[in-house]
């Protein structure tokens, strides 16, 4: 009896306890849409998809990079995936914001691509982007007396061992999550173009596409990590000569050429700013200077549109 008495009581005191639960529960549920209704005026808006896609710069040319952000997107609804031309892009967060870097092919099509973005609510929303043409300007470039000169023999064994060296230079390990701050440095403390991205380099009978900036750099001038990263390449080549690959993370990759002295080793975490090496001519240069690539998902873009996407 009295065992049964004891759980009559448990009993009771557990109804009563769901069922205060139970009101709770109404009461915090009733809550949550007065919160919704009062301190969200465009709650309606929302809910019909106030999120939307930033994409700068609006519209860019083969070879360019674009960076993408989702904007005023609300927790918990978070993003799925961002898609350039429906292919999956990696997803960060950029000043808070999910963001994707794109690395436009020069040899991309031309033409209108949709940028769609899956958010975990099951929404999708879309916006399109234009890439234009790059105009192709051609310029010949002599092969410097140490590799060879202006022979048919030394323009094939450019071509050849140039070849074997981008293979060797491709599908680089990655990071799974961004080691880059938000702010990227230049790699020189003073600046100054001396040959530009994209335009084709005429040698002999063959076409080489300069898919890089050269700037002007004394022998021996401190060559700065644009970002933080893992170092993954710390080695000679014939034609890139002492080189400096630094992974940033999630395909984002900053290429260092024809130094003449490397200060880092293979992987080195090495922080925004750090000296990676020292400017020279090493390998397919005719006078010292510095080479920097940056590579989006293996796609070698134009650095110096890079730095303006996070200005
Ligand atoms: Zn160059």
């Amino acid at each position: 009896m009295e065992l049964y008495s004891t759980r009559a009581v448990f009993a009771s005191v557990f109804l009563l306890l769901s069922y205060t639960l139970k009101v709770m529960r109404r009461v915090i549920a009733v809550h949550f849409l007065l919160i919704a209704t009062v301190f969200s005026p465009g709650a309606g808006a929302y809910a019909s998809g106030a999120v939307s896609i930033t994409v700068f710069p609006a519209s860019i040319i083969q070879g360019e990079p674009m960076l993408i952000t989702v904007e005023s997107l609300d927790v918990p609804v978070s993003v799925k995936s961002i898609t350039f031309g429906g292919v999956p892009l990696r997803v960060f967060t950029y000043r808070a914001r999910p963001a994707a870097l794109v690395g436009m092919d020069l040899n991309k099509k031309p033409g209108v691509y949709e940028i769609s973005v899956l958010l975990s609510d099951g929404r999708t929303i879309k916006t399109e982007t234009t890439v234009g043409e790059r105009k192709k300007i051609e310029a010949p470039f002599g092969i410097p007396k140490k590799l060879g000169g202006n022979t048919q023999a030394s323009q094939d064994a450019l071509i050849s061992t140039l070849a074997a060296e981008n293979k060797n230079l491709a599908n680089l390990r990655t990071g799974a999550k961004t080691f880059w701050k938000e702010n990227f440095v230049e790699p020189l403390k003073e600046i100054f173009v001396t040959d530009t991205y994209g335009y084709v380099r005429t040698t002999g009978p063959y076409s080489i596409t300069h898919k890089g900036v050269d700037f002007r750099a004394e022998e021996g001038t401190p060559v700065l990590s644009v970002n933080r990263g893992v170092v993954r390449v710390a080695r000679t080549y014939r034609n890139y000569g002492k080189t400096v690959v630094v992974d940033h993370g999630l395909g984002l990759m900053s290429f260092y050429m024809h130094l003449s002295k490397i200060k880092v080793n293979v992987g080195e975490l090495v922080g925004v700013g750090q000296v990676v090496g020292l400017s020279g001519q090493t390998g397919y240069a005719g006078k010292p200077h510095l080479h920097l690539s940056v590579h989006i998902g293996g796609v070698s873009i134009n650095p110096l549109k890079f730095f303006e996407l996070f200005k």
